[in-house]
C-alpha cells in the first residue's frame, strides 16, 4: 500500500513570488485525497540525523536564519520547516522498509543541499539524511540494525539495510546529493538530468559512484525512458537493499522551471519501470512546479503500484 507522508504545516512559510510554494504541494496533497490516498504525519527527527549529512556550521546558520540566498530565503520558523521535511523522507524509508511504499510530499526540497552548503530551494538534504539514518555503521535506527524486517516483504537483505542506491529523476543534477555521497561503496547515485547551462551546472558526466545522464531540453519521452531503463540496469548490477527515489516533476513539457518534453502520461511509464525493479522503494519529492503537477503525481503512483490506486 502506498502512504503519503505529509504534515499540513509545510504549507504555513512562503517567500512572495517564489516557483517552491505552497501552493504547488497544496494542490498536489488536495488532489491525493480526494482520490482517498492514505496520509500519514511524520515523527520527530533527532538533530544528530541532521549531522550523520551536515556540518554544524550549516545546521546553526540555518536554525539561526544566518544566511543570505536568494532561491533559499532566510524565512521564520525555516528551520522548523526544513527539520520536518527531514522527518518526512526519514518515515518514508521506513515505510518502504517495513514492506509498504513511504511517498513524501513534504517540501522544502533537498537535493541541492550539501554538506557545508544550502541552495537551489533545499536547506537540507532530505533524502541523503534518511539514507544515513538507515544506511551503515552510522545508523542510529537501531530497530533496523541487525533485525530482520522481512516479514511484511522488507529489505532484500533480510538483516539491516547494507547497500542503498539512489535514483534522483528530478529535472535538476542533484549536486548535493552526488557530493554527499561521492566515493561511497555502500550507496550508488544515479542521477537523470537536464545539462548544459542549467542549475546547477554540474552532472555532465559520470565520477566514481554516481552515474550522470545529462539529458538536452525537451528530448521527449521515448528517449527519457531508453535512458532511464539503462539507468536502472546499472541499479540492478549494485543490488542495492533499498532505493530512495529523489522524486522531480520538473521534467514535465509544460513546467515553467525545467523542461525535459516529458506527458503527464510518461510519469505512469516511469513509475511503471521503477517498480519492475522488484526492489524496496521509497519516494521524496523534489521539484515539478506546473499547475498539472497533481496529474503527474497521481499518474506516478499508478506506475509504481501496478496501476493500483491503494
Ligand atoms: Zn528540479
Amino acid at each position: 500500500m502506498i502512504k503519503i507522508i505529509f504534515s499540513k504545516r509545510c504549507l504555513e512559510y512562503e517567500s512572495p513570488g517564489h516557483p517552491e510554494s505552497p501552493k504547488r504541494v497544496k494542490i498536489i496533497y488536495d488532489f491525493l485525497k480526494s482520490k482517498r490516498y492514505k496520509f500519514i504525519e511524520p515523527e520527530e527527527c533527532n538533530e544528530k540525523d541532521i549531522l550523520f549529512v551536515h556540518s554544524q556550521e550549516l545546521l546553526n546558520k540555518v536554525k539561526q536564519g544566518n544566511f543570505f540566498d536568494p532561491d533559499t530565503p532566510s524565512l521564520p520558523k525555516i528551520y522548523e520547516y526544513a527539520k520536518l521535511s527531514v522527518e518526512d523522507a526519514i518515515k518514508a524509508m521506513q515505510v518502504s522498509l517495513e514492506g509498504d511504499i513511504g511517498f513524501s510530499i513534504m517540501r522544502p526540497p533537498g537535493h541541492h543541499a550539501n554538506r557545508d552548503s544550502l541552495g537551489g530551494f533545499c536547506y537540507f538534504n532530505n533524502i541523503a539524511i534518511a539514507i544515513e539514518h538507515f544506511v551503515g555503521t552510522n545508523s542510529i535506527c537501531a530497530k533496523f540494525v541487525g533485525e530482520p524486517f522481512s516479514a511484511k516483504g522488507g529489505c532484500a537483505s533480510g538483516t539491516r539495510v547494507r547497500r542503498a542506491a539512489i535514483l534522483d529523476i528530478d529535472c535538476h543534477h542533484g549536486n548535493g546529493t552526488q557530493d554527499i555521497f561521492l566515493g561511497r561503496k555502500d550507496v550508488l547515485y544515479v542521477s537523470l538530468h537536464r545539462f548544459a547551462a542549467f542549475y546547477p551546472g554540474t552532472g555532465g558526466k559520470s565520477i566514481k559512484n554516481a552515474i550522470n545522464y545529462p539529458l538536452k531540453f525537451g528530448i521527449g519521452e521515448s528517449e527519457y525512458l531508453a535512458t532511464l531503463e539503462n539507468a536502472l540496469k546499472g541499479i540492478k548490477k549494485f543490488n542495492p537493499s533499498i532505493i530512495g527515489v529523489s522524486v522531480g516533476f520538473d521534467t514535465y513539457k509544460f513546467d515553467p522551471i525545467g523542461g525535459l518534453g516529458l506527458e503527464i502520461s510518461s510519469y505512469r511509464k516511469i513509475g511503471t519501470l521503477i517498480s519492475e525493479l522488484n526492489i524496496p522503494t521509497f519516494y521524496v519529492l523534489e521539484g515539478g512546479y506546473s499547475d498539472d503537477l497533481p496529474k503527474c503525481v497521481l499518474e506516478f503512483l499508478l506506475g509504481i503500484n501496478k496501476h493500483k490506486i491503494l
